[in-house]
């Protein structure tokens, strides 16, 4: 393909700048803190996801203390009014009887009652303890990750920066540039990955180091001053 001498350095510029872009945003993305940070993430999700299992299983106690409790409750009401009963009964020894049978009945029940009461409890203030663990462990983790995002973000910033200024250059070098050269570097470059332009070096590609010879070398010659390596499909320019 044809090209002034000028186009093939500015293409050659062009490639240096899309390098070096390409390392700034890996070594954006590689920050050893970003990852850090994506392993807390991933972790806290874990204890949250746990933290809600705890907290499901805490709501289910607590509403069933509430049922004992209000069975409690409503025979310790039970036991008031016997007890009215029997105080207003006088000599009705038949009252007296049944209504104190009702209070040793009731009394029995609020014993077993007690016992669930206690187990509960403590089955409750069991888990509170459990979820109380697991939300401290996820406050430690966030504070551990503003801490990693406070020591990264100067690194992170300059790296940025950096891809923004190479990225206008790039711009305004890439608008100085005959479309069609253009085209064909981007098009390469997409396909290739990495570098996609080299210079022909002693009829060997400066990329692949591929010796060319042949019909391929007269090919690639006619094709001069731009042409493509036939072993890895690089741009090479051609002196
Ligand atoms: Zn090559």
């Amino acid at each position: 393909m044809f090209a002034e001498e000028q186009d093939l350095a500015t293409l050659l510029e062009i490639q240096q700048l899309d390098l070096n872009i390409m390392k700034a945003k890996k070594a954006r993305v590689e920050l050893p803190q970003r990852i850090e940070v994506m392993r807390l993430r991933k972790k806290r999700e874990e204890i949250r996801e746990k933290l809600e299992q705890v907290q499901g299983l805490q709501k289910r106690a607590e509403a069933e203390l509430t049922i004992v409790e209000d069975e409690d409750r409503s025979l310790s009401e039970r036991q008031e009014r016997a007890q009215e009963i029997i105080d207003a009964s006088g000599s009705d020894y038949r009252k007296v009887e049944s209504h104190s049978k009702e209070m040793a009945g009731a009394a029995r029940r609020r014993e077993a009652l007690a016992q669930k009461i206690l187990e509960i409890t403590e089955q409750v203030d069991k888990i509170k303890g459990i979820a109380g663990q697991l939300e401290g462990a996820i406050a430690a983790s966030e504070a551990e990750e503003a801490k990693l995002r406070a020591s990264f973000e100067g690194e992170d910033k300059a790296l940025a920066d950096e891809v923004r200024e190479l990225s206008s250059k790039r711009a305004e070098l890439a608008a100085s540039l005959p479309p069609e050269i253009l085209k064909l570097y981007e098009k390469t470059a997409e396909k290739v990955g990495g570098v996609a332009v080299g210079r022909m070096v002693d009829d060997t590609c400066g990329v692949c180091r591929t010796l060319i010879d042949g019909g391929r070398l007269i090919e690639l010659k006619a094709s001069a001053p731009l042409g493509t390596c036939p072993a890895c499909k690089r741009l090479l320019v051609i002196e």
